[in-house]
């Protein structure tokens, strides 16, 4: 079968992270950089966004060299986004420290013919207001895939339902989902969530794997047990990557097997600082993590 091009809008981003054992400044990341290297391994990947004058070139070589469609990514003068986080507890928490939204705060996308007849959507994190523009300008997509986090949650919560009832598939930390929803308990929240408009949500509980719910079934899949953690960051951008990547190579009838690709994805991400870990994956990699995801689950 022959892979469904998957089109991208997320932060393009300049992160900057303290992990107990070290840090990074502004090296590249942002939700639709992970998304992108991470599903342009199984599909065409073709990406929605800003950066700003300061953005730097490796950025642009590191798109070229996945094969990554950026003919919708605009360059302006300004600052690219930036966002800093720190890992406290064994990497288990994230404080962030700043989020400069920069080149994003005015940003008007403008769609290719081509990306406005897309038929698989990926709503990365960034503001709703910008997932809904990119919904509105894809009449056919048949299906839709979102993602967000606690500051949109906090800030544009209106937005974010609204996004909700334009989405198919919702992959949320079950944190977020409380959060979300008001919920005090993670399987309230997914009932919940499953009311507000996608069929489909994938409840992330870090170390703990995730769930996948869809109607009355709930489906846990385990994480993907490794030696080396050195920084979470992407990582659930990855997973996503894993996921709708996997959904555009085999249509998507198989949703536990594109939730066990996005988690053998994100494996590789946390094995290194921002991208370093992910860049490593090859689909070969990925299927024999999934095949030891799979193990633990007979
Ligand atoms: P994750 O660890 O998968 O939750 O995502 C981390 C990535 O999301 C980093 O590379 C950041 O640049 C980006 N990011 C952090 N906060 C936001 C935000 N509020 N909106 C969009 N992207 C963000």
């Amino acid at each position: 079968m022959t892979a469904t091009p998957i089109l991208a809008v997320g932060s393009i981003a300049l992160d900057t992270i303290e992990t107990p054992q070290g840090q990074r400044r502004d090296i590249l990341g942002g939700s639709a950089t992970f998304f992108g290297v991470a599903a342009a391994l199984f599909a065409p990947v073709r990406l929605v966004g800003v950066v700003g004058s300061d953005y730097p070139e490796a950025g642009w070589q590191l798109f070229h060299s996945r094969g990554i469609d950026v003919g919708d990514v605009q360059r302006v003068s300004g600052a690219t986004f930036r966002w800093g986080g720190r890992y406290t507890n064994d990497l288990n928490d994230r404080e962030t420290l700043f989020t400069e939204l920069g080149v994003f705060e005015n940003f008007e996308p403008v769609l290719s013919q081509q990306n406005q007849r897309s038929e698989i959507v990926y709503l990365g994190n960034i503001q709703p207001s910008l997932q809904l523009a990119i919904r509105a300008n894809t009449p056919g997509a048949r299906r839709v895939i979102s993602d967000t986090m606690n500051l949109w949650i906090n800030e544009k919560g209106e937005e974010l339902n609204e996004v909700l009832g334009k989405t198919d598939i919702l992959l949320i930390n079950e944190e977020e989902a409380l959060q979300l929803t008001g919920q005090d308990d993670g399987s309230a929240a997914t009932a919940e969530l499953l009311e507000s408009g996608p069929h489909t949500v994938v409840i992330k509980q870090g170390q703990g794997g995730s769930i996948l719910a869809t109607g009355s079934t709930r489906q846990h899949i385990p994480i993907y047990h490794q030696a080396n953690r050195v920084d979470p960051t992407g990582a659930g951008d990855s997973f996503a990557g894993g996921f709708s990547g996997h959904i555009a190579n085999h249509g998507g009838a198989d949703l536990e097997e594109a939730v066990i690709t996005g988690t053998a994805m994100a494996s590789y991400t946390v094995e290194d600082y921002g991208l370093e870990g992910l860049l490593k994956a090859t689909a070969e990699g990925v299927e024999q993590r999934s095949a030891a995801i799979r193990r633990m689950m007979d």
